[in-house]
């Protein structure tokens, strides 16, 4: 059964470590991740972007993926299905699909906005028994790109945020979304700590989990971040691994065409990266 993610963000905060929210695309990949986190005794939550959800045919169709699966692999540690940057009409959606945790990312609305639309669905998620993550807006300084240093959130904004009952917080501590430009000024301990300072017990999120190097995300799960988002480093390991397959000329030897063969090595390829992901941050055997 599908749990929020409360209780598990809770358990990595205090024990110091982070749970990974590993996004998913297609039934591999679902596959890949609930059963790594079964065989780790970890405590997992699935992501879904919208977009994602949209792909996948809707999100009671991935109600009924992720259920079943839950299911039929026998599936016991801690699941939370996420909705990831949600829309406002999209966090309803999946309320009323059957997610237990939800994403409202109004960090692009004026901060008022921001705290009216996040009120509104923390008492719905409350309701209901699901978590909802919040997400702080970035703060001046960059100009689209140009500068390496990702978005940088307001400590006094998170704490109005965090106070709103939300049941985890995503802030910019210059992390950025996909691939890291070669120029990045690495991730704003200064500002982390200034932020768990002000949030006290509430669970920190860092997204955009792929090519921070491992001693940042250490220090980052020592300064109160619980959920680490992992996407584009599953999308990579599986691309690779799909083209090695192609290019040795697996697919033309034998039923080398066959979707469960030719799918076969990057789905390996996500269960190892996912492996290494929770071995970094910590979560094995806290399921
Ligand atoms: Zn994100």
């Amino acid at each position: 059964m599908l749990v929020s993610a409360k209780e598990m963000l809770t358990k990595a905060k205090e024990g110091h470590y982070a749970v990974g929210q590993f996004n998913i695309n297609n039934l591999e990949w679902t596959k890949a991740i609930l059963l790594t986190a079964q065989e780790l005794n970890s405590p997992v939550i699935l992501g879904v972007s919208e977009g994602a959800g949209k792909y996948m045919c809707g999100y009671k169709t991935v109600v009924g993926m992720v259920n079943g699966m839950l299911e039929e692999l026998n599936i016991t540690v801690p699941v939370a299905l996420h909705l990831d940057h949600g829309s406002y009409e999209g966090a309803k959606a999946c309320i009323e699909a059957g997610f237990s945790s939800i994403m409202f990312d109004g960090s692009h609305y004026p901060i008022d906005e921001n705290i009216a639309k996040t009120k509104e669905l923390v008492a719905i998620a409350e309701s209901k028994g699901m978590s909802i993550e919040a997400e702080v807006g970035a703060i001046g300084g960059e100009e689209d790109g140009v500068v390496g240093s990702g978005e940088v959130a307001d400590p006094d904004e998170c704490k109005m945020i965090a106070d709103l009952g939300v049941t985890m917080l995503a802030a910019g501590i210059g992390n950025i979304h996909g691939k890291y430009p070669e120029n990045w000024a690495g991730l704003r301990f200064d500002v982390l700590d200034a932020i768990q300072q002000k949030t006290g017990k509430m669970p920190l999120v860092l997204h955009g989990g792929t090519g921070i190097p491992a001693d940042m995300i250490k220090k980052a799960i020592s300064l109160g971040v619980s959920k680490i988002n992992v996407n584009t480093e599953c999308q990579l390991a599986f691309a690779d691994a799909t083209r090695k397959y192609i290019e040795a000329g697996k697919d033309q030897q034998g039923k080398g065409f066959d979707p469960r063969k030719l799918l076969a090595p990057g789905f390996e390829a996500i269960k190892a990266t996912v492996k290494e992901k929770m071995e970094l941050f910590g979560s094995v055997n806290k399921a």
